[in-house]
Parts: C-alpha cells; structure tokens; sequence
C-alpha cells in the first residue's frame, strides 16, 4: 500500500479514451503514434503537477434532493436521533424528497454530485440507491443514476441498496419489507441491469446478521456482487459476510482483531469512511492502522450522503485518514485510487495509470505527492480525463 511507482518528469499518452503509454516525457515522445502522425496530438503541460489516476469513490450516496440542515443544527445542540427525527429530520425527510421527486429530478441532483466530484479528482464513482425505501422509489432511484452516468464522462458503478433501513411502513413487519426486498427489488435490478451490486445495512436498528445473510444469498443467485456496511455503530461477526466473497465491507470501525485476521486472507476490500466520523463529530476512526499492518487491503471513500458525509472530496478524506488514522500520504493515495478499484472490481481498468487501462487521470497542483493530504478545505485539482474527455475548473468540456 505504500508503492506509487511515482516517475519523475513523466508523461501519459492517451488515445480513444485508454492509456496508451507512461514513462518519462522523453520515453514517451518517442512512442510510435507521436513520431508517425503528431499533428493529432493535444498537449496537456503538466509540469509543477502532480498527475494521478482519477480517484475511485467506491462508497456514495448521492441519490437524495436536499440537504439535511435539521439533522446538522440539532445535532449540535446534543438532541438524540428521535429528537431529530420528530423535528422533520433524519432519514426519512430523505425517503420523502426521493419519493416525491420526478427520476430526471433525482438524475440531475446525481448529476450534479458527479460533476462536482469530477473538479476534485475523481473519475469513478460508486452510487447507491437507498433513500427510496419501496419497490417503486428503488427502481427509480437506480434509473436516476443510470440517467445521470449516461450524462457524465466518468464511470459509475450502481449499487441497490433497498436494504438500508427498514421503510417506515413496515417498522412493525420487517419481514414483509425483507420480501419486497429479496423477492421484488434484486430480482427486477438483475433483471434491468440496473445495479452491479447489492448492499445491505447490517446494524443495529437496521438489519439483523440473519436478515443480511438472506438479502446477500438472494443477491448472490442473482448473480449480483455483494458488499456491506457492517461494524459501524457495534462490533459483529463478519463470517457469515464473508462466506459470499464480498468485494468490499464498509466502515468496519468496530472489526474483531479475529476477523481482520480472517480478512487479511482475503481479497475482501476494507472500504474506510472517516469523513462520517469528522461529520459526526466522533472521538474515534476506523482502525486503519490495524487492518493495514495485518495485511487487509483498505480503501478510503467518501461515504458522500446527505446525513452523515456531506462532501465530494476525496483529498478531505486522505486528509482525515492522515492525521486521524495514522495512514501515511502515499497509503492514502493507494487507498482512494488502485484499492478503491479493487473494491469494485475494476482492478482491470481503473485506480493506476497503466497502459490499456482508462484514461482516468488527475491533475493537481502539487510539487509533491505528500500535498495531496496535506492541504485541506481548498481543491487544488487543476483538470480531470475521465476516459480521456477534458474537465476543468468549473467549465465542463465533452
Ligand atoms: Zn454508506
């Protein structure tokens, strides 16, 4: 996790949207398809930058209309989850703007997320559903982020994650909700290619251990990949999560030292969300340092919702994981590009800048790689590729 393979004076060549060659400038100039036809090319000046694959946001949840400002100020004042709930806050204000609205509504708002993702760095993005809560509200709430991918440049992987809180309407039947879950929304995502992943909250006040191994089995048949947020609130048993080969488990800020053992056996990804810590205003982060000297792949992500993690920056977050988390610059920068595409699967073609792989790049004004985490609360990516199409500052090319 602490190998960058950084090249000094380097330079990409990119062509039809994938890498076609890395190495230093003069390396690179000497490529076949410069020397043969060089009036094609477009020069980018990278020099006193810093260049990096576009980071991978493997955890969001960008599919809500507004911010929760309720949850925000009560918070402060110390006033509990039910307090807040009955002032109008909390999840369900959420579930109610995502029902209401139109999915062009809901895609524009995606939309928008990825866009401002883009201007810091990030080309591939991770979107869970989960704020619509019925059969209906899901559907349109993957639709809204295939909408929105379709619009936007960069890449986005969609995750159905009905399984987020048990809706409201069945609080005093979760069975039924878990039927419409298992029998109705993975089912018909499979189906419509809507989502390549199944999430599910395994938590207290959300869902049990066993409900969760039912709601991954039937992902699993469905031939969907699996993943969890597990371990964030109170410690669990990861085993029976990790019987279904989960690309990625989330949070994990109250994983057994059993279990990181048992994970650093695995390919299994410890996808960390520290920026919900920040947010809350929490004494302790996940356990970085624990899983990574255990030899554990960890990833770093947003978490980007308007509850607990409201931000698109995914320096922010390298930038906790630094100073709270004791990882080093250059794991953080590991953590949020090449493992972040481990844990989606995309090792292949996202996360490093390798030739054949997607012209995801990003550009910072940085002398050094260590500035990445260093600086915090300003944005110093100058330009973003995502798959060789142009981004800057806050024109959008494509
Ligand atoms: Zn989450």
């Amino acid at each position: 996790m602490r190998e960058l393979g950084i090249i000094e004076d380097g330079a990409v060549l990119v062509a039809e949207g994938k890498i076609v060659a890395v190495g230093t400038t003069d390396e690179v100039a000497k490529h076949q398809s410069l020397t043969s036809k060089p009036a094609h090319v477009k020069e980018i000046d990278c020099r006193g930058k810093a260049v990096l694959p576009g980071f991978v946001d493997s955890h969001t949840h960008p599919v809500f209309t507004a911010p929760r400002l309720i949850d925000f100020e009560k918070r402060i004042t110390g006033a509990s989850y039910e307090e807040i709930a009955e002032a109008g806050g909390g999840i369900h204000s959420s579930l109610r703007g995502v029902r209401d609205a139109t999915c062009s509504k809901l895609a524009e708002h995606v939309r928008k997320a990825l866009d401002e993702m883009a201007l810091q760095g990030t080309t591939t993005v991770e979107a869970k559903s989960g704020y619509g809560l019925s059969f209906a509200a899901e559907m349109k709430s993957l639709e809204a982020i295939r909408e929105a991918s379709h619009q936007w440049a960069g890449t986005v992987i969609p995750t159905l994650l009905g399984a987020h809180v048990v809706a409201p309407e069945y609080r005093d039947d979760p069975e039924q909700y878990l039927g419409i879950i298992c029998e109705d929304m993975i089912p018909a995502a499979a189906k419509l290619r809507l989502a390549a992943f199944v999430d599910v909250f395994c938590e207290r006040g959300a869902f049990t251990m066993e409900q969760s191994v039912r709601i991954l089995h039937r992902a699993s048949d469905n031939n969907l990949g699996v993943r969890a947020h597990v371990c964030q609130l109170t410690p669990a048993k990861l085993a029976p999560l990790v019987e279904f080969h989960p690309a990625s488990l989330d949070h994990l800020d109250f994983v057994s030292d059993e279990d990181i053992s048992v994970l650093a056996k695995l390919d299994t990804v410890a996808t960390l969300l520290p920026a919900a810590n920040y947010f809350l205003g929490l004494e302790t982060f996940p356990p970085a340092r624990r899983l990574i000297d255990s030899g554990v792949p960890v990833a770093l992500a947003t978490d980007y919702n308007p509850g607990t993690a409201p931000t698109p920056s995914m320096t922010l977050v390298m930038s906790v994981a630094c100073t709270h988390m004791k990882m080093s610059p250059a794991e953080a920068i590991v953590a949020a590009t090449y493992n972040g595409a481990c844990a989606l699967h995309l090792r292949d073609r996202k996360g490093s800048l390798e030739p054949g792989k997607d012209a995801d790049i990003a550009i910072f004004e940085a002398l050094d790689y260590r500035e990445l985490a260093y600086w915090f609360g300003t944005n110093r990516c100058r330009e973003t590729l995502l798959k060789g199409v142009h981004q800057t500052g806050a024109q959008i090319s494509r």
